[in-house]
Formats: structure tokens, sequence, C-alpha cells
């Protein structure tokens, strides 16, 4: 699944391409997503128009024009490319054309993605309710620590809230509670003030690194500029139970916290 260093790099390597560009066609070949497509509205709102602008909201890339904005989600498979030429490719959904012939094209095979349209992104409900920017001046062990207390959930489950912080998905949940030592199934609220502030540091550093670098080791993703989206990332216990810990040779177990698969090493990771 995308997760947030993906969507970072979509953005970055897209933007270039696509910026203050007139817009000749919005192709919609496939309009079940998520969410229906609301091809007519968008298509109105986008020809001979051009974003002027890209940002990113948690998972959410907004492409503004004319103050209003195309929201996209790559969901669980979704990748937006720069088509070179015209060869469709199955589950190349939506196409975007400009005027110098550049297409942004959309793929998704699983069709959990969405492209919705929204004039105040504020108040829409998919954006209205999320959490803090993890590389943003508001996140921090404090807001952890803060939001955590009375709370009984996973610690894992907890970071992965959008409500909480967004953009933290399984692989960096995973990596990060690693790497500050706590296991993912410790009770959100029985973590430390000092263990929260490791934990935010350790998710902060982690995603940065992977944005410097690409994004993770993905097999659907494929970066905006065409350039290839497998960026091998020493991951420590992510996708390796069964295997032997870096650290200190323990065996990595895995364990199902809600519907997730998640792995921890029993050493590195104690119980607090
Ligand atoms: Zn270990």
């Amino acid at each position: 699944m995308p997760e947030l260093p993906e969507v970072e790099t979509t953005l970055r390597g897209i933007e270039s391409y696509i910026l203050n560009k007139k817009i000749t066609s919005f192709i919609v070949r496939e309009a079940s997503l998520r969410w229906a497509v609301p091809t007519k509205l968008i298509k109105s709102k986008l020809l001979n128009n051009s974003f002027s602008n890209i940002t990113r909201r948690g998972k959410y890339l907004l492409l503004e024009s004319r103050n209003e904005n195309l929201i996209i989600h790559l969901g669980m498979s979704g990748s937006l490319r720069i088509a070179e030429n015209r060869d469709l490719k199955k589950h190349d959904h939506i196409d975007i054309c400009f005027e110098d012939d550049t297409t942004l094209r959309y793929c998704d095979p699983r069709r959990f993605g969405c492209f919705l349209w929204t004039d105040n992104p504020e108040f829409h409900f998919l954006l209205k309710d999320l959490g803090p920017e993890p590389l943003g001046n508001s996140f921090s062990g404090e807001h952890l620590f803060k939001q955590s207390r009375k709370r009984k959930m996973p610690i894992k489950n907890f970071i992965m809230n959008s409500k909480i912080v967004v953009g933290v998905g399984n692989i960096y949940a995973s990596e990060a509670l690693f790497a500050a030592g706590i296991r993912p199934s410790y009770k959100a609220g029985r973590v430390t003030r000092k263990k929260y502030d490791l934990l935010a540091q350790e998710i902060v550093r982690l995603l940065r690194k992977s944005i410097e670098q690409g994004g993770t080791t993905l097999r659907d993703f494929v970066s905006g500029n065409n350039q290839p989206g497998y960026f091998k990332q020493s991951l420590m216990v992510y996708g390796r139970e069964g295997e032997e810990c870096y650290i200190c040779d323990s065996t990595i177990k895995g364990l199902r916290i809600g519907q997730r698969a998640s792995a921890y090493c029993p050493t590195c990771q104690v119980s607090l």
C-alpha cells in the first residue's frame, strides 16, 4: 500500500510535469473507485484550466485549480505516472491530459483509491478529522503522550490512527516501534512520555529517510517521473517474521493486531 513517503514522492515526481499547463481532457475509463468518480463535475472544473499548486495532506494529494481542489488518494494499490506514450495498461482508469501532450495517468488494480472534488478541503469529510502531519510542527512526543492517556488500544493501532497523526502506515508504525523499543501490542495509555518522545523522533526519522530514498519497497508503486519506485530500505521487522533480528539474533515474532500483520523482536522490544 502506498504510504506517506510514496505519496510525497509522487507529488514531487509529477508537479514539474503538470503545473500551470492547460488541461485539455479528463478521461475516465472506470469510475467505480472507492467512491464513484464525479466525472462530469471534475471535467467541467478542469477543462481549459490548469493546476496552480499540489499539496499533500496525510496520504491525500490536493491538486489546486482556481481555488478548488481535486482530491486524489492512491488507495491500496494506486499509482500516478507521467505516461510517455499512448499504450494503455490494464487498470489504467483515469487520464488527465495537458496542452503539451503530457498525460497524468492513474492506475489502480484494486480500485480503493479516489478522485473527488472539493471547494473547501478543510471541511471535506475525508480531511476534516485528520490529525497533525508527522513532518509538521504540531507533531511531537508530547502530542502523542497527551492524546494517549487512558487509551487501552495497542500502541501500534494508536499511532496508525489518522485522527492522532496522519500517514503512519503499517511499515512505518512497525519500524518506528522497533526503533523505539516498544512492543506493538503494548497499551497506548501506559507508554511513558520519554518513550513517546523517542517514538515521535523515530517516526519522523524513518519517514524523512524514506522520502529521501523515494519511497519504500513496494511492488505496485511507480514513481511519478517514471523512475523505478523500488528502493531498498532496510526493514528491521516488517515482513521479517521467523527471521533473525539484525541487532540481537532473536527470532522476529509475528502477531495480528486488529486486522493487520505485525512483527516485533521479543528482545529488543520490551513490554516496558
Ligand atoms: Zn532484537
